[in-house]
């Protein structure tokens, strides 16, 4: 079985995404790509996360050709193989449907950089146009995006994070969950304070020594 690693930590994040409770029933879909195998491990379509096992998995390569795998990918297939595409650094695309990221982006709200936390995403989260699910517009107007940021809101649909690691993509998409909950409460009472540039680019460099990282 190729990707043996890859399969498990699918499996294991995919559930990880209903326990935080980014994500409810078959609703968004998550994958990881070994740059030196050049293969993609990328959920199965519509199963149930806590159900999937390690042969649904399925193995792409970067051109979304099958090479492993009896289950039907993802039907964000090429949403995730353009993000892969579209930046070298990127190793991880997680894919929610998370109430507040979902309630901003029917509502076509940006987040602006009302917390430090925003940093994560980039100078804001900007909103992709809508497209259908599981088009290659979809995949197309999200990717214009990802250029600049490692956080988008789709429109009327969710939230895509991407990280040079599950990890970081999942952690990305549970605090950018937590900023939208923040904006949409704080939008709710008055109008929230948003930092300088020059702010969000100090956090940004103070980021790459945050925790455990020297
Ligand atoms: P899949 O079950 O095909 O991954 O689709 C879920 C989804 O979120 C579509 O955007
Ligand atoms: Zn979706």
């Amino acid at each position: 079985m190729k990707l043996d690693r890859e399969r498990d930590l699918i499996i294991e994040y995919g559930r990880k995404l209903v326990s935080s409770g980014l994500t409810s029933g078959t609703g968004g879909n998550l994958s990881l790509f070994n740059r030196r195998e050049g293969l993609i491990a990328v959920s199965p379509s519509g199963m149930d996360y806590f159900k999937t096992l390690k042969k649904d998995v399925v193995i792409l390569d970067l051109n979304g050709n099958l090479v492993e795998g009896k289950r039907k990918p993802t039907s964000e297939r090429d949403l995730h193989l353009y993000l892969y595409r579209a930046r070298s650094d990127v190793n991880a695309v997680v894919h929610v449907h998370s109430v507040f990221a979902t309630t901003l982006a029917s509502l076509g709200w940006e987040i602006p950089p009302i917390s430090y936390l925003v940093a994560l995403s980039g100078s804001k989260v900007p909103v992709a146009p809508y497209a259908t699910y599981g088009t290659p517009e979809l995949a197309m107007a999200v990717t214009e995006y990802i250029k600049d940021f490692n956080a988008v809101l789709m429109a009327n649909h969710g939230l895509v994070t991407v990280g040079e690691d599950l990890e970081s993509g999942f952690n990305r998409a549970e605090i950018i969950e937590f900023i939208s909950q923040v904006y949409w409460r704080a939008r709710c009472v008055g109008e929230p304070i948003v930092l300088p540039e020059e702010e969000i680019t100090r956090i940004t460099e103070k980021f790459q020594s945050y925790g455990q990282r020297t």
